[in-house]
């Protein structure tokens, strides 16, 4: 497989031509930001961690009926992925009130979210990913009203089939957020799906295994992940006995 031009540089990935015009190639990087980039490192084997993490959940979620722009691994931390044209929203679901919604409204952080909320952020880094409803995506001609309809119903599948995976797992899935693009007519899910991008509590402790280990020093951030993907091997080797 040949690594074609460089396309896009995010804040953990860069994304590549590929040599077939209707793939890309996603190579997880070991950077780690947090506070739109302010706070800024790097962590050798993040890269692998997020991508074994996002191929795991991928093949999930296909199995489970949903459609991802996951096609395979092509080393451990660089993904084949077929080409999206990607909307520029993070649709977010929550179970527990954390983070920026603690901060905004008169919710307790860890208070359950029953029936979880799912809201919608527009990607814009200068301007500080801005919430938008629903009738702003359709004003922004991101989303008809099916697609949106779609999105969520997608999005609350995806948070119920994650919530019970990790539940077995003894986490707690507080929140995450995910990102779609456009195939033709189909609305897929993109980007990644990693403790980068959600909110995982031990059950019995709550202590997180997730991007808020850097965000708020809260101890070793590898060690944390470390631990996920440990915990997502023993439940694979579980499932072949
Ligand atoms: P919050 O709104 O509390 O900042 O984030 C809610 C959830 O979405 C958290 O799990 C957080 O990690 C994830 N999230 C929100 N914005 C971003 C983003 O720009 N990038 C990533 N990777 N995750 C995000």
């Amino acid at each position: 497989m040949e690594i074609g031009e460089l396309i896009y540089q995010g804040k953990a990935k860069s994304i590549y031509k590929s040599d077939n015009d209707d793939e890309l190639i996603a190579l997880f990087r070991d950077d780690m930001t947090a506070f739109n980039g302010e706070k800024h490192d790097q962590f050798s084997g993040k890269g692998v961690y997020n991508a074994t993490v996002s191929a795991f959940f991928f093949d999930y979620l296909e199995k489970h009926g949903i459609k991802t722009h996951f096609i395979r691994m092509i080393d451990e931390k660089t993904m084949l992925v077929s080409k999206l044209e990607m909307i520029p929203l993070e649709v977010i679901a929550r179970n527990r009130a954390a983070g920026s919604i603690t901060k905004k409204l008169p919710l307790k952080e860890g208070q359950v979210l029953n029936p979880p909320v799912i809201v919608t952020d527009y990607k814009d880094d200068a301007k500080g990913d801005p919430a938008v409803n629903d009738d702003l995506i359709l004003a922004l001609g991101l989303l008809t009203r099916d697609e949106l309809n779609e999105a969520r119903r997608t999005t609350l599948e995806i948070n119920k089939l994650l919530y019970d995976f990790f539940d077995e797992l003894g986490l707690v899935l507080v929140d995450f957020k995910i990102e779609f693009g456009r195939r033709g007519n189909e609305i897929i899910l993109g980007d990644e799906i990693s403790m980068d991008s959600m909110r995982l509590w031990d059950k019995e402790t709550g202590e997180s295994f997730d991007k808020d280990v850097y965000r708020f020093n809260k101890g070793d951030v590898m060690t944390a992940y470390a631990r996920v993907v440990e915990k997502i091997i023993n439940w694979k080797k579980e499932q072949i006995k």
